[in-house]
């Protein structure tokens, strides 16, 4: 009898543990790294093998590094655009990749909806305003100290130069072959962290044990999958007037693409008069379009779809094309759009409204 017993509690437990693995949470992970010059935040929830939680998180970080080492940097060597632009003049017709090729198709696209407000053809301009030498507002400080720095803003006779090797239309792009025009530089910049969004989730898809992810790209946020308690992801979207502090929150499903673009990411200060990193290809200068910040959602239809490197390209087209224009461009791609003036007054599209939940203020 004795014996009985101690069998019976034996499988009795044995089947709690069971029910336990089963129903067990996914559990959390949080880390943070820097890739492509940007803090890269993660949140991922496993369910499972759990120890996968470092093979994931290491694979989403190399897989951004790869992003701009073979593909986007214009700096590295390594990188087809590096040598797209290197090759700018030759009159050489360059083959590029299928993955390159298709990002300058979706590129184009916004370019032409955008009546070139979006133009990555803008590098020479780019340059010219050394753009990437003013610290981001992930790097400790937002302004280049002009006092102390060598900073001098481009006089209009060297914009006008570079602007006239500026323009999607002159650059010779016929199908997967590019052969850019003297001095012509591509600049992929303002969609690069939404590429690196796309690529995430391909690699969250291949991870069986990942059943729900948050992650960051700088201003570039990729929802996935659910959480546990199944309710919705929180997103916050920055006060472009104070950037400590955010606005609202924008609450989504996973599947969602959201990018931002404000001047108080990139600027520089010189006599009290603030030049941001977003450039107006019609003028050459930082947008003046009354806008401070753009916030652009799109939602995961298809998943070889390029949600990502929508959201972060129309945010910045939008920021150039202030209220009115931008709220049209996102509504004609089906992407949701928050747009915050110099007054302070927030603009949304429709579909906005019902994710969107200011701060403070009831649900
Ligand atoms: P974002 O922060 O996504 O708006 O991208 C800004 C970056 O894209 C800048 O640092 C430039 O490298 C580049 N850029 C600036 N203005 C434009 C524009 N109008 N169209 C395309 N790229 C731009
Ligand atoms: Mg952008």
């Amino acid at each position: 009898m004795k014996k009985y017993l101690q069998k019976m509690i034996g499988i009795l437990l044995a089947v709690c543990i069971l029910c336990c693995g089963c129903n067990r949470q996914p559990q959390m992970y949080q880390k943070v790294d820097t890739a492509m010059g940007t803090i890269i935040s993660q949140t991922i929830y496993l369910s499972g093998d759990t120890t996968a939680a470092d093979t994931v998180t290491a694979e989403v970080i190399s897989c951004i590094n790869d992003l701009e080492k073979e593909y986007l940097s214009w700096r590295m060597d390594s990188s087809e655009l590096y040598w797209i632009n290197a090759k700018a003049g030759s009159g050489q017709l360059l083959e590029m990749s299928d993955f390159l090729t298709n990002i300058v198709k979706q590129c184009q696209n916004v370019y032409v909806a955008s009546d070139g407000a979006f133009d990555f053809t803008l590098g020479s301009v780019a340059r010219l305003w050394n753009i990437d030498s003013w610290a981001g507002q992930f790097q400790g400080g937002s302004t280049v100290n002009t006092s102390q720095a060598v900073y001098r803003i481009p006089t209009r006779e060297e914009l006008d130069v570079a602007m006239m090797a500026v323009g999607c239309n002159l650059s010779n792009i016929d199908g997967s072959y590019i052969n850019l025009p003297e001095r012509m530089q591509l600049d992929l910049g303002a969609v690069g962290k939404g590429i690196a969004l796309d690529c995430v989730k391909q690699v969250l898809l291949q991870q069986e044990a990942v059943t729900g992810a948050v992650i960051s790209v700088g201003g570039s946020i990729l929802t996935y999958g659910s959480k546990p308690d199944g309710s919705l992801w929180n997103v916050g979207i920055v006060d472009p007037f104070d950037t400590a502090h955010s606005i609202g929150i924008l609450t989504i499903p996973g599947g969602c693409s959201i990018s931002t673009s404000g001047d108080y990411e990139r600027y520089v200060e010189v006599d009290g008069v603030r030049y941001h990193h977003i450039i107006d290809p019609a003028t050459g200068y930082p947008a003046d379009s009354g806008v401070k910040s753009v916030t652009i959602l799109l939602k995961d239809n298809n998943v070889d779809s390029y949600e990502g490197l929508f959201s972060d390209a129309l945010s910045t087209a939008c920021f150039v094309l202030g209220v009115d224009k931008g709220l049209g461009l996102a509504e004609a791609f089906g992407a949701e759009a928050l747009m915050v003036d110099s007054r302070g007054e927030i603009h949304m599209t429709e579909g906005m409204e019902s994710y969107f939940y200011l701060s403070n203020a009831e649900k």
